[in-house]
């Protein structure tokens, strides 16, 4: 029987940012590889905090990135009398202690403690109260915390990526695991689910190490046995600071916003620690389930590098089906006010033939609006470097004789065109360049862009001669103007 059973726990007080996106990633990919299952626990807890909306956002993220879970979710709102029976459980057996001490009192202390430099932990003073007293406060109904006994000695497990870490229990402080308000705790809710809900192997960032040691004591208290622990290395910034929301994006689902394919970031996010074993770096998400293992994950910071997302979406763009290439870049054709669906609907030939043109110029699918703009708008400014450089009375003069000839030709297509312009260019002892260098100005107000007679053709003759006109218009004005 397969036993390897993950799970990605987010709280909802914020996005799925690439963090926690990475965390489900390799959950996934670890559960894919080895035939196990794969689970969601949302830790909404904290109510102030949490909001259905973000529940909804985070969901989704994951849906985009393609990461299906395998059991219905777990929330841990729903789950306090559960909680509460464990937190009975570790009363019953002297493991945990009824504390009432009132929080003034626990500041005051560890105020003086801060400023006697020594560090701050609970004097058990309600673990020595003598036993009648402890009943007397009980009976008389007191709101009380309760606080886990932690044992003298080490508390010590093997990381499956970060190898053996201990920590000396005298460092940790007996902490609270129930609330005198009744709310759940984060690191015994974390206890009691992974146990009940059968987690094999917690893999989670290692900023969780702190508390896995709680964990790990919390299960001790209780006679469970630990799941296997696999802390991931953090995310750093370019300039290897903690990444920070400016670095990126705050949450994944903006990477779809600023034109990312799920693929580029799926694989981007990938290769974020962890490598296959060898130098590939585009790769099917099978080809990334077969090679998935632990032991391959660095356990060293990872670095988020946004031109090397750039470079991946580039390439997941250029070998995108076209088809569905014009449906990813639809939203942004349509947010720049170019074009509405109707338009790219009935012209899906033309829009088949504009997409196989840009592709292989863009990163991201929004460059397809932005460097594409004058496929839609013929109403644009011309680059001034290139008008000083491009436009002339002598390309005017050019321009009119290329004018004449595209007018006069019967078959408007790449082929035809190019023929046309060479045998112009000898005709009038210039280089292709005079001509075409002018003429893509003139036709897109820019000095680059996909081949010049691609272009020409998905323009179409009318267009191509209404664009020249307006340039020769155009530097006429500007001789007058000289
Ligand atoms: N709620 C925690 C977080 O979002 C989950 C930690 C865990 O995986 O145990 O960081």
């Amino acid at each position: 029987m397969n036993n390897v059973r993950v799970r990605i726990a987010p709280s909802p007080s914020g996005r799925l940012h690439i963090g926690t996106a990475r965390a489900a990633l390799f959950n996934w990919l670890f559960a894919r590889n080895r035939g196990g299952k794969f689970l969601l626990r949302v830790e909404d807890t904290d109510e102030s905090r949490s909001s259905k909306e973000m529940i909804d956002v985070i969901f989704n993220s994951l849906k985009w990135l393609g990461l299906d879970w395998d059991e219905e979710p777990i929330f841990q709102s729903k789950r306090l009398d559960v909680y509460n029976k464990y937190v009975e459980k570790l009363l019953e057996s002297s493991n945990a202690y009824r504390c009432w001490c009132k929080p003034e009192v626990l500041k005051q202390k560890q105020e003086e403690a801060r400023k006697k430099k020594i560090t701050s932990r609970y004097d058990r003073h309600c673990l020595n109260l003598p036993d009648d007293k402890k009943e007397k406060l009980l009976d008389s109904g007191e709101p009380f915390a309760v606080r886990i006994l932690i044992p003298e000695g080490k508390t010590v497990f093997n990381d499956l990526i970060v190898g053996e870490t201990s920590r000396d229990n005298s460092e940790i402080d007996d902490f609270i695991i129930a609330r005198s308000d009744g709310r759940a705790v984060y690191n015994l809710a974390v206890v009691v689910d992974d146990h009940e809900m059968g987690i094999s192997h917690v893999i989670r960032g290692n900023d969780h190490i702190t508390n896995t040691y709680k964990q790990i004591l919390i299960y001790k208290a209780l006679s469970l046995e630990p799941p296997r622990f696999a802390h991931i290395p953090l995310i750093l910034g370019k300039d290897r600071s903690k990444m920070s929301k400016r670095d990126g994006a705050a949450g994944i689902t903006d990477y779809e916003k600023m034109g990312y394919m799920k693929e580029a970031v799926v694989n981007f996010i990938a290769l974020l620690g962890w490598s296959p074993g060898d130098d590939r770096e585009i790769m099917t998400v099978d080809e990334m389930i077969e090679s998935f293992s632990l032991d391959r994950i660095n356990p060293s910071n990872a670095i988020l590098d946004m031109e090397k997302l750039n470079w991946m979406n580039g390439e997941y763009i250029r070998a995108c089906d076209n088809n569905r290439l014009i449906d990813l870049i639809r939203p942004f054709l349509i947010e720049a006010g170019l074009t509405t669906h109707l338009w790219i609907n009935s012209r899906w030939e033309w829009m088949l033939k504009f997409v196989s043109a840009m592709k292989e110029r863009c990163k991201l699918l929004t460059d397809f609006a932005e460097q594409g703009r004058y496929f839609f708008v013929d109403k644009f400014d011309y680059e001034e470097k290139g008008a000083l450089k491009y436009f002339g009375p002598e390309s005017a003069g050019y321009l009119k004789r290329w004018l004449e000839i595209i007018g006069s030709l019967e078959r408007f297509d790449v082929v035809n065109l190019e023929t046309s312009l060479r045998g112009l260019s000898e005709g009038l002892g210039i280089k292709p360049a005079a001509l075409i260098h002018p003429t893509r100005l003139a036709l897109t107000g820019t000095t680059k862009g996909p081949s010049l007679f691609d272009l020409m053709e998905l323009f179409g003759q009318q267009e191509c001669m209404k664009r020249l006109t307006r340039a020769i218009d155009f530097i006429g004005k500007i001789d007058k103007n000289a």
